[in-house]
Parts: C-alpha cells; structure tokens; sequence
C-alpha cells in the first residue's frame, strides 16, 4: 500500500513549534516513503474552534515549509477536509458501533462522575469512569440515535493493549487501568474525537499516524474502536513533545514560542527547523 500520513491540527488557536516539529516530522516520513501528506482541519469543538485560527493555522503550515497534497484548501479524493463537515459519517461509525453492542448511554453529569471518583486523579489525565455506572450489556443495541446523552465504550477490563510504535517501540496499557471506558459521542451531537479520528483515518486511507506521544493511551483506546469495527489500524509513530525552559510542554495558551510569534521576531523556519 503506498503510505498515506496525516497533520491533524484543531484550531483552537496559533500554532507553536511544538505542532511545528511533529508536523515536520510527519511530513518528513511521508517524502522518505515516496507518499502523500493529507491536512485534516480538526475543528470538531464548536466552542473553541475559531475560522481565524483555521485561517491562520494554513498560512503558519505554509510559512514553516509544510506541503501537503490533500485538504482544506486542496480538495482531494476523500474530502471534505474539515471535521465539522463530515458528520454524517461519524454517525454512520456511532451506529456501526452501537449495533455491535459495545457502547451505551452514559447520562451522568460530571459531577456524578467526580462524586463516585475514590481516587484523585492528574490534572492533565483523563479519570478512570466509574464501572458502577456502566450498565448491563445489550440497552444500546436498539437505539437509532444518539439522542442529546453521552456515549461510552465499554473496555474489555484487564485486557492488556500492545502496540509497536515507530519511536517508542512496544507500548503497553490496560484496559480499566491505564483508562476507562470513553467517550464516543457527546450529549451537544458531535462524536468524540477518538471516534472522528479513526473514522478520518480509516476513510482517508492513513498507512501511518504521526502525533504527540500525549496521545499514548489514546492510540490504545482508538485500537479498541479499530477492533470493534473489524478495521485494519494504520501504523503509529508518536513524537516527544517539545518542552520549555522549564521543561513544561508547550501549549497553546502559551503564545512564546507560537509560530507567529516567532515570526514577528524575525526568526526564519530555515533557523527554526536547524533548531529543531
Ligand atoms: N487534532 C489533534 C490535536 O491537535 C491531533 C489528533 C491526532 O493527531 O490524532 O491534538
């Protein structure tokens, strides 16, 4: 198969040199493997996804040196581009996955959820659901729509997931553990973004994954979905996060070291890539 890789930003503001440095690399493999980068605007979080930062998030991607052969402002075979344009799909896949029977309905608050939480968990992970409020198999098998609830995947518990990534070899996490059962469709009527992104990179055709190793434990969540679904995963390669001065990882509320910024200062990508 000739390989497919994929940038994924979501613009919920600039771009820094942390997205600049996965995205060099993802577009780095691509040319090595002779094969084609796709762009995917992922602008599914109608509260924080802004068009400026859609526009602006095109003109850095241009201005550090990324190309692309597919996307927003390219076209391509497998458009649109845009998640908030591919709804009818992710539905198609919330069907898919609810006739299997390996989602319910989840209407707890997140006050419920943090009321029966025993342990405190990292700001920065998301808690384990707690299993008491997972009902019995079978409730969700004949309903047609999501309906305004949340969705969660029912992990098989204790399962251990092993996958080999391209940077950080054989990776491992368990089921109920490592993480619990998530979200695959919110109350407000958009999917989560583990059940977009698969869907995305199924149908484009993705032969390799190229993203932050934030997204460990969501590969092995989204490896779950690819198995329920009877899909074949593409290949995963996760890249370290680049940090600060601190040794904190950059954000996006953290404008030094944006793109723009770096920009304004007169720094030039050539600088920027030698740096990186
Ligand atoms: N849109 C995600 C992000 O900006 C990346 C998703 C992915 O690469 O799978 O964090």
């Amino acid at each position: 198969m000739p390989y497919r890789g994929r940038i994924a930003p979501t613009p919920t503001g600039h771009l820094h040199l942390g997205h600049a440095r996965t995205f060099w690399i993802a577009q780095q493999r691509a040319q090595q493997a002779g094969g084609a980068l796709i762009l995917r605007d992922e602008d599914l979080d109608r509260d924080r996804c802004r068009p400026e930062y859609a526009q602006a998030m095109l003109e850095d991607l241009h201005w550090f040196g990324l190309r692309w052969q597919e996307g927003p402002d390219c076209g391509g075979p497998h458009a649109p581009y845009r998640q908030s344009e591919r709804l009818p799909r992710y539905l198609e896949v919330w069907k898919k996955l609810a006739e299997q029977g390996c989602i319910y309905p989840s209407p707890q608050s997140r006050k419920d959820v943090q009321q029966a939480l025993s342990a405190p968990h990292e700001e920065d992970s998301e808690p384990i659901f707690p299993i008491e409020f997972r009902p019995p198999a079978g409730i969700e098998q004949d309903a047609t729509d999501p309906a305004g609830v949340n969705w969660r995947f029912r992990v098989p518990d204790g399962e251990e997931i092993v996958f080999l990534d391209g940077h950080y070899g054989e990776v491992r996490r368990v089921c109920g553990v490592d993480f619990g059962d998530f979200l695959v469709w919110r109350k407000d009527g958009f999917p989560s973004y583990e059940l977009a992104v698969i869907t995305d990179d199924h149908e484009m055709e993705i032969t390799e994954v190229v993203r932050g190793e934030d997204l460990l434990t969501s590969t092995a969540r989204q490896l779950l979905l690819y198995r329920a679904l009877g899909w074949q995963p593409p290949a995963f390669f996760h890249c370290p996060l680049v940090r600060d001065a601190h040794g904190v990882r950059l954000a996006k509320r953290n404008q030094a070291l944006s793109l723009r910024t770096l920009r304004d200062q007169g720094r030039t990508p050539e600088e920027l890539r030698a740096h990186l």
